[in-house]
């Protein structure tokens, strides 16, 4: 809604209701003022008006004592059967009725109501009303002038006597004419007059043929005067009415003057001027509100034309101004504003070149970047192995071309997607590695490194692929893996022709060994005959060469039986305490030899373990073996067997020579032997060690150790509770 628009609404809610409040004021007050003195006038009016009736009456009793005062009214009165006198009289009389037209007739009477003389021919009817008068002809025969009530005479004629004592007993008595009262009433100023005796009955009226009988008159008696509304034939009337108070000698008999004027004829002019009034306010209120509305839209322009500015400036175009054209405070307004467009100008140019210089420098940066990034790619390209990184969610994030290349996919086929989708592995045996324990799903799991050789069928047939993967980390947190990868399926297959021609040769080799072996012992024994000294010594050289030779090739072959895969696991229920009994006697010799200690710890409930116990005896008897070899004579070896959790867990420990740190990463590589140890015990193939971690890995466990040069060395190894799975293999282990 337009600031005008709600101006003029909020004027005229505030203007409209104002004026109604003022103009019902003023009306109510005009009205008022103007009725009340218009009722107070018609009561005025209303009792000059009956002062007129009175002073007519009042002037129809003087002019009857006059005529009693006269001298022909005297003489008849002091001489009443004179003839003259009765002429004289007779004829004032009759032109006194006729002359003044006040009244009806005029007669002289004496004391017994005898008419002396007479204004009219015939006196039968006055005599009648004398008598219906008695009271008023006695007061004046007793020489009092006085009058009577309205009346009605014999004839049905209304009238009242007006009566004045002449001398003797006599006094003259006058019929007033109602018909002069009338006139009298006509003649009056005021609307419907009317004339009302005492007892409320209506005497005369202004207009006889419309006569209204207020009720008002009915209180009359008890009330002087006063105005009231009356409502005739469903028409209101405003009544004034008063009740006579005489007029000099004339007393008066309580008649009651009565005005009523038409209610309606009173307030049209009551409400005339408060209209006209208010009609002219409301005009003048309106022209007012409108004016004000033009004033303020007037005075409002200067906002709508920077409201229209500000809009084209919002468009864009900042060279808008507004025109200033007063020095008032919309003048200052509009100085700020364009001053503010100035400044806008001025920022938005700067901002505009500082745009320019950051897109610039952007650009730069993504150029940079861009460069940064096809170097990262020409790096990993050119990386020989497959590299894949992926997201803390398994999907791929990154992946080089040796990779794809590896998956015969697009890098679009394989970005985002989970890496167990697009790479999917192979146990050794050929079937699915389970999800969670493919490398790169350990990586991320453990946060450590992960690794191992994993079949891979696709189009190209079956593969080995040797993989490593280690989780990324960022602020302590795995954000996701690395995996480096790359075929091995050649090497494996040398390995495998290697271990296939290892386990030809040894093969091959243990029979003239046991021949040479065999021929030796029999040398030693003297069956070919008795050697000489020097002869037996080097019989037996030939013979421990030739077993050392033996052992060596049992190591080989057994090495290569457990890397085929081809070997037999027979598990059964085996009691661990018993089986390393078992080793510890055959070992016995070399223990007392070196005069060492063994104490064997096995846990209490343990109980059969489903194991393997060629095999399993195979890891002790090296452990053990190896122990007495490399600590020196005197030392302490010691065998725990424990439970922890669902794993049986050995430690074999001994307090000798140890292994030299900087070595230690090596303890289990194929042929290893520590320098430290290469003077103290000579004998050794480094293999025994290579062959353990082989058993116990294939048995489903894991083998670790702690050493310290000097000091001793723990070797730990563990086994599922569950025991070993069995393998039908094609051979066993050789002893
Ligand atoms: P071998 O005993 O025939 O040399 P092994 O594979 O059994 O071969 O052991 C490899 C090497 O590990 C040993 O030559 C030796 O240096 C080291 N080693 C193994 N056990 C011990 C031990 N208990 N104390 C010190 N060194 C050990």
């Amino acid at each position: 809604m337009k600031l005008v628009t709600r101006v003029a609404i909020i004027i005229a809610l505030v203007a409209v209701p104002a004026a109604i409040i003022a103009f019902s004021f003023v009306y109510n007050l005009l009205r008022n003022e103007i009725i009340n003195p218009s009722k107070n006038d018609q009561l005025t009016l209303t009792k000059n008006n009956l002062n007129t009736v009175d002073r007519f009456l009042e002037e129809r009793q003087v002019s009857i004592a006059i005529l009693a005062d006269s001298q022909i009214a005297l003489n008849l009165a002091n001489n009443p059967s004179s003839t003259p006198d009765l002429q004289a009289a007779t004829k004032t009389l009759s032109s006194f009725v006729e002359g003044t037209g006040y009244w009806d007739s005029v007669v002289m009477v004496s004391g017994n109501d005898q008419i002396l003389a007479s204004s009219s021919a015939d006196n039968s009817e006055i005599e009648q009303t004398l008598k219906q008068n008695q009271a008023v002809v006695t007061k004046a025969l007793g020489g009092d002038t006085t009058y009577s009530n309205e009346f009605v005479d014999p004839s049905g004629d209304q009238t009242m006597i007006f009566a004045s004592p002449v001398q003797n007993g006599t006094a003259v008595i006058g019929f007033i004419k109602w018909r002069a009262i009338s006139d009298v009433l006509a003649s009056l100023p005021g609307n419907l007059i009317g004339l009302f005796n005492s007892e409320g009955k209506m005497i005369g009226s202004s207009d006889p043929e419309e006569i209204v009988v207020p009720t008002a008159v009915t209180t009359a008696g008890q009330s002087k005067e006063g105005i009231e509304v009356e409502t005739l034939d469903n028409e209101q009337f405003i009544v004034s009415y008063t009740s006579e108070t005489g007029y000099k000698n004339y007393a008066g008999n309580n008649w009651i003057m009565t005005i009523s004027r038409p209610a309606a004829e009173v307030y049209t002019v009551a409400e005339r001027l408060p209209r006209a009034l208010i009609v002219s306010f409301s005009l003048s209120t309106l022209g007012v509100m409108i004016l004000l509305t033009l004033f303020i839209a007037r005075l409002l322009r200067p906002i709508n034309n920077m409201t229209t500015t500000a809009n084209k400036i919002a468009l864009g175009d900042l060279t808008q101004r507004v025109q200033i054209r007063s020095s008032d405070e919309f003048g200052q307004l509009g100085k700020a504003f364009n001053n503010m467009a100035d400044r806008l100008q001025l920022i938005y140019k700067n901002l505009e070149s500082k745009v320019q210089e950051r897109t610039n420098q952007l650009a730069q940066k993504v150029d940079e970047v861009e460069r940064e990034r096809a170097k990262d790619e020409a790096i990993l390209s050119s990386i020989g192995e497959g590299m894949i990184a992926v997201n803390a969610d398994g999907t791929v994030a990154i992946v080089n071309r040796v990779a794809t290349q590896m998956l015969m996919l697009d890098e679009n086929q394989v970005i985002g997607k989970p890496v167990l989708q697009v790479m999917k592995l192979l146990t050794g045996v050929g079937l699915p590695v389970i999800d969670k324990e493919s490398p790169v799903a350990l990586a991320l799991q453990t946060g450590k490194m992960s690794d191992g050789v994993f079949g891979m069928q696709d189009e190209q047939g079956k593969r080995q692929i040797a993989i490593v993967a280690n989780p990324i980390f960022q602020d302590r947190k795995i954000i996701g893996a690395i995996m480096i990868f790359h075929d091995v399926t050649k090497e494996r297959e040398i390995d495998r022709m290697k271990t296939e021609f290892i386990s030809l040769a040894s093969h091959q080799l243990r029979t003239p060994l046991s021949a040479i072996k065999w021929f030796s012992e029999m040398l030693i024994s003297g069956d070919a005959g008795k050697l000489t000294e020097d002869q037996t010594e080097f019989a037996k050289n030939i013979y421990a060469s030739t077993e050392r030779m033996i052992e060596l090739v049992n190591s080989l072959l057994n090495i290569s039986r457990i890397e085929s895969g081809r070997i037999i696991v027979d598990p059964k229920p085996t009691d661990l305490k018993e089986l390393v009994n078992g080793i510890v006697q055959d070992l016995k010799e070399k223990l007392e030899q070196k005069q060492q200690t063994l104490i064997i710890s096995v846990h209490e409930d343990l109980g059969k373990i489903n194991l393997d116990p060629r095999l399993i005896s195979q890891v002790y008897l090296n452990f053990l073996t190896n122990a007495i070899k490399y600590t020196p004579k005197g030392g302490e070896i010691s065998v725990f067997i424990s439970r922890k959790g669902d794993e049986v867990v050995s430690q074999v420990a001994d307090n000798g020579y140890g292994i030299p740190k900087a070595q230690q990463n090596r303890v289990f590589n194929k042929f290893f032997r520590a320098e430290n140890i290469v003077k103290v015990e000579t004998e050794g193939t480094g293999l025994g060690l290579y062959l353990v971690k082989a058993i116990v890995e294939s048995s489903g466990g894991k083998v670790w150790f702690r050493s310290e040069e000097g000091k001793g060395t723990s070797f730990w190894f563990s086994l599922p509770i569950t025991g070993m799975k069995a393998r039908a293999g094609e051979v066993s282990l050789d002893a």
